[in-house]
């Protein structure tokens, strides 16, 4: 079982909450603060408890400390998101005397952001001596970082049997809830839809989903390798030579579970996979020799809509086509909104790329939920188990 924050209680306790502020930056300017709003609910949930919060993340790739990824102007951001009434402190380090000190003397109410976890190679290595350094600090561990609970690393699982007290935090109990909703019990039918750019990427989350769903619709370049599978000529299309077998195996696998598996019936082509490419309908499976797919094409967008519209459980993993280019995002934005148009289904957008295209479209309000996972999110979906969430188990 694993407990939420919502079941402990928190009231002067120092509670170390792992969440994922690894946002992007430019110099000291933060140009999306999404990941840090999204972890508001639980860090003033332990604030209004009556608790003194530590806050724990990564950020960037830093090898060793370095004043270019610290977390600084993340710490002030979030100060003014939480108002006068809750003061966020800085510390230079998340671990040595000073912060050790500094936590001791936190008061309810107060936060601590400690710096950069990764300027301590110990972190991704897991060092215990590190991750019980961690753990000194705190009496309750909160995990709210989806995003990295598929590391093994000191502070997303190597700290924790070192803590009294252990629970997940608000955002990854709704990823749980409803990632845990797909691989066991959705409601049906249940359509899977798949795109992307490899194959290879996303073998194991079709090999765990065949069982489950009702139908699987591929799009993206990986329908290629499976057209290719079929004996169907793609053209220039991206086609991963050394997975056609594995494709054609998929393919024996889901007519054997009675799966329909959907692969585009036509598409909008171009000359190379960029925004100089003229975008060319071709409306037969059969691509010509010259072009590559960059999109599904039209009657495919109806056929994939008309599948979502009947679907009481959707999940959309991987973009259509090349969705950066206006051109060939439409195939892509369809498929968002025949989600988002769907009331009845729980409808669970999962995939970095996915989650960025549903943002861009505006649309991300109408789905059920939209994993703030990439990774993690597609490692879950295999059914694996997820060592960030593995260690909150009691
Ligand atoms: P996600 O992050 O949602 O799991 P992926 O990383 O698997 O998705 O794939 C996203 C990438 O795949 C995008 O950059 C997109 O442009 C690319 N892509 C999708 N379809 C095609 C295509 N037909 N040709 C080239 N690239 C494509
Ligand atoms: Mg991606």
């Amino acid at each position: 079982m694993i407990r939420s924050i919502d079941d402990l209680q928190l009231a002067g306790k120092r509670v170390f909450i792992r969440v994922d502020f690894n946002v992007p930056l430019e110099g000291k300017r933060i140009t999306d603060d999404t990941r840090i709003r999204e972890a508001l609910p639980t860090i003033r949930k332990a604030l209004k408890e009556g608790a003194k919060v530590i806050l724990a993340s990564h950020l960037g790739r830093p090898k060793g400390a370095d004043p270019k990824l610290s977390l600084e102007p993340v710490a002030e951001h979030l100060s003014k998101l939480l108002g006068a009434e809750h003061e966020v402190l800085q510390a230079d380090d998340c671990i040595g005397d000073g912060v050790a000190k500094m936590a001791k003397e936190l008061k309810p109410g107060q936060v601590l952001m400690l710096e950069n976890l990764r300027f301590h190679a110990e972190e991704e290595k897991n060092d215990e001596g590190f991750a019980k350094a961690l753990a000194a600090l705190c009496d309750v561990y909160v995990n709210d970082a989806f995003g990295t609970a598929h590391r093994a690393h000191a502070s997303t699982a190597g700290m924790v049997p070192f803590v009294k007290e252990k629970a997940c935090g608000l955002l990854i109990h709704k990823e749980l809830e409803q990632l845990g909703k797909l691989v066991k019990g959705a409601e049906k039918p249940f359509v899977a839809v798949l795109g992307g750019a490899k194959v290879s990427d996303k073998i194991k989350v079709i090999e765990n989903l065949l069982p489950k769903v009702d139908a699987l619709l591929v799009g993206g370049a990986m329908a290629y390798t499976f057209l290719k599978a079929q004996g169907v000529e793609v053209g220039k299309s991206r086609v991963e030579i050394d997975k056609i077998d594995l494709a054609g195996r998929l393919l024996d696998s889901a007519k054997r579970l009675g799966v329909q598996l959907v692969l585009p019936m036509d598409h909008i082509a171009g000359e190379s996979p960029d925004e100089k490419a003229k975008p060319v309908e071709v409306h037969e499976r059969t691509i010509p020799p010259a072009l590559m797919g960059l999109d599904i094409g039209i009657k495919t967008r109806d056929n994939f809509r008309q599948h979502i519209r009947g679907a009481r459980t959707v999940l959309w993993n991987g973009p259509m086509g090349l969705f950066e280019v206006p051109a060939f995002s439409e195939g892509t934005r369809q498929v968002a909104q025949a989600m988002a148009a769907n009331r009845e289904a729980q409808t669970v957008v999962g995939g970095g790329d996915s989650a960025a295209a549903v943002n861009e479209f505006g649309l991300a309000s109408k789905m059920t939920h939209v994993s703030t996972g990439g990774g993690a999110s597609l490692e879950f979906l295999e059914g694996r188990e997820l060592p960030g969430i593995k260690a909150l188990e009691v």
